[in-house]
C-alpha cells in the first residue's frame, strides 16, 4: 500500500510531490502521481502554448519549489544575466524559464519514478485506506489521497455557444481538447472574451492574420500587472 497518492500531475499535484519528497516526509517508493498524460504539467504546457503566453501572470516567487527565490537563483545560474527572463516590478518569469525550472526540478526529485499514466474514475474508502480505480481497470491502495485535477481539462462553454456548436457552427473554446476543427483555418476569426487568454489569443492570431481578427468584449480593455492582486505578498502596485 502507498503512503500518498496524488491524482493529477499538474501545477498543484507536482508542487505537493516536490514538497513531500524534498522535505523528507516520504520516499519515492511510497508516492504515486496519477495523470492521463505521460509527462508532468502536460495540461499547463498545452494551454500556455495554445495562446503563446510569453510571461507568467504571477510573480517569480510563485513556482513549484520550496525556496521562494529558487526560480530566480536558477535563472541567474543557468542563463547568467537574468533580466530577459523576468518582466515588470515583481519579476514575472518567462514561460520558457518557468518550464525549464520545472523540468529541472522533476529530474532532481526523479518524479517519473512515482508517475502512473492513467485516469482515475472512482475512489472508495476501504477499511483504513483508499482504493483508487483507474479507467484501464487497475486499482491502487493508498493511505492518503490528494485530488489535484484542476479545471483546465474541463473548459466551460456558455449555453449559447454549446447550442451553436451542436448546430455545427465552427466555434471552439480556446482550451478545448481536442478541437472539432483546428483554429486558424478560417479566413476571419472572432474572439469572444476580454480576459488575459482572449487578449493573448488575439495577439497570436493577429500576427498570423493581420486585419482578420476581431475581439468581442463586454468592456473596454483593462490592464493589470497580474491576473489577481498579489498585494498580500509585498508592496501594493
Ligand atoms: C493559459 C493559462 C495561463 C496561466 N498562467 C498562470 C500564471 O502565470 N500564474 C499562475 O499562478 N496561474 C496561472 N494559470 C492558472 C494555473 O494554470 C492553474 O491555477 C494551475 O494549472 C492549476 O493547477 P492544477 O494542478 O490544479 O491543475 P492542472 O495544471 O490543470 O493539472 C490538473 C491535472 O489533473 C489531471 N486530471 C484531471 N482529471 C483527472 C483524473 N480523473 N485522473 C487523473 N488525472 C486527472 C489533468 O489531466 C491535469 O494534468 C494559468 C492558466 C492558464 C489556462
Amino acid at each position: 500500500m502507498l503512503e500518498w497518492t496524488i491524482i493529477g500531475g499538474g501545477i498543484q499535484g507536482c508542487t505537493l510531490a516536490n514538497y513531500l519528497l524534498k522535505t523528507g516526509r516520504i520516499n519515492r517508493c511510497n508516492l504515486a502521481i496519477i495523470d492521463p498524460n505521460t509527462e508532468p504539467l502536460a495540461t499547463w504546457k498545452r494551454c500556455t502554448k495554445e495562446i503563446e503566453m510569453p510571461y507568467l501572470r504571477s510573480p517569480s516567487i510563485h513556482h513549484l519549489d520550496i525556496d521562494p527565490f529558487a526560480l530566480e537563483k536558477f535563472a541567474k545560474g543557468k542563463f547568467g544575466k537574468q533580466s530577459k527572463h523576468f518582466y515588470g516590478p515583481y519579476n514575472r518569469p518567462s514561460l520558457e524559464i518557468f518550464n525549464t525550472h520545472c523540468d529541472m526540478l522533476f529530474e532532481e526529485i526523479k518524479l517519473k519514478d512515482s508517475w502512473i499514466t492513467g485516469k482515475v474514475e472512482k475512489v472508495e474508502r476501504f477499511k483504513q485506506r483508499w482504493r483508487i480505480f483507474l479507467t484501464d481497470g487497475k486499482m491502487i491502495e493508498s493511505k492518503n489521497v490528494v485530488l489535484a485535477i484542476g479545471l483546465s481539462d474541463h473548459p466551460h462553454l456558455p449555453i449559447w455557444a454549446s447550442d451553436l456548436q451542436q448546430e455545427g457552427a465552427d466555434i471552439n473554446h480556446i482550451y478545448d481538447q481536442p478541437k472539432k476543427r483546428p483554429i486558424g483555418h478560417q479566413e476571419k476569426l472572432l474572439i469572444v472574451g476580454g480576459g488575459i487568454s482572449a487578449i493573448h489569443t488575439a495577439l497570436k492570431w493577429s500576427k498570423q492574420k493581420p486585419g482578420k481578427v476581431q475581439l468581442l468584449t463586454r468592456h473596454s480593455i483593462r490592464t493589470h500587472p497580474f491576473d489577481s492582486d498579489p498585494g498580500c505578498l509585498g508592496r501594493n502596485i
